[in-house]
């Protein structure tokens, strides 16, 4: 995991919502991009209905197209920001429903870009339950890619590594998401905050968002040897915990 962030990888970041991916992994993506791997970021829905306050506060009302026009443009300049690129898939969220012909499809788009890293929801973010759905679906896209028996007219491809990021802001020990590997994202901070900027429907994000990340980068210090870390992002590897894994790791600056 000491080699976590390099160059050469593919990595897709999966999110139930708009922002989701930004505020739990921004700092990271960008790592990722400016280490010179290539980073492709797949919403599942534009959060339209449960993570668009500012929207509904609108008056008049927009309708939920307007809505999802405005999240998609909110998403492609945040994914801008980062180097990313990105797609929603608009599948309906609150609630998000996964059935087998959609699991299908992030085969397909599993084949299709062949990564060798994914990031998505805890898989224990269980105080969304749409965040349970899309990380239910990205294990299962994962754990199927590769069998020949799961047809989608593509040719498997090899089954990537998953690593879980943050849950909702305040709810991680509810949903119990200790950080067992931490990536110092201090040089990523203010382009993170840009990015998170671009979410004009959630205001407020880059300043929660901030406070998990001095949280975390005190714990990074404490429990992953990174001294001097200010702001981090903490993941979760889906192989720590049945691995016997022993402690945090640090990805420092
Ligand atoms: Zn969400």
């Amino acid at each position: 995991m000491n080699d976590f962030i390099r160059s050469g990888r593919t990595v897709i970041v999966f999110s139930a919502h708009a922002a989701d991916f930004c505020s739990r992994a921004g700092g990271t993506i960008l790592r990722f991009v400016r280490a010179g791997s290539s980073v492709h970021i797949v919403d599942f829905t534009f959060g339209e209905r449960c993570e668009s306050p500012a929207l509904w506060e609108t008056e008049p009302l927009p309708s939920i197209d307007e809505i999802k026009k405005i999240r998609a443009s909110e998403i492609s300049k945040a994914a801008a920001v980062l180097g990313a690129t990105a797609e929603c898939l608009d599948f309906g969220d609150c609630p998000l429903i996964i059935d087998s012909d959609r699991k299908a499809q992030v085969v397909d788009i599993l084949r299709i870009r062949q990564p060798d890293l994914l990031l998505t929801h805890w898989k224990n973010d269980i105080l969304h339950p749409d965040h349970c759905v899309a990380t239910d679906a990205v294990i299962w896209a994962s754990r199927y890619c590769f069998r020949p028996v799961v047809k989608g007219g593509l040719n498997p491809c090899p089954s990537p590594q998953v690593v879980f990021y943050e849950t909702t802001l305040g709810t991680a020990p509810v949903a119990t998401f200790v950080p067992t590997l931490f990536v110092d994202i201090g040089e990523c901070y203010e382009a993170k905050c840009e990015a998170l900027n671009q979410f004009a429907a959630q205001p407020g994000l880059a300043e929660r968002y901030g406070i998990l990340a001095k949280y975390r980068a005190l714990e990074a210090q404490s429990t992953a040897w990174m001294k001097g870390c200010e702001h981090a992002e903490g993941f979760i590897p889906l192989y720590t915990q049945a691995a016997g894994f022993s402690g945090p790791l640090g990805f420092g600056a």
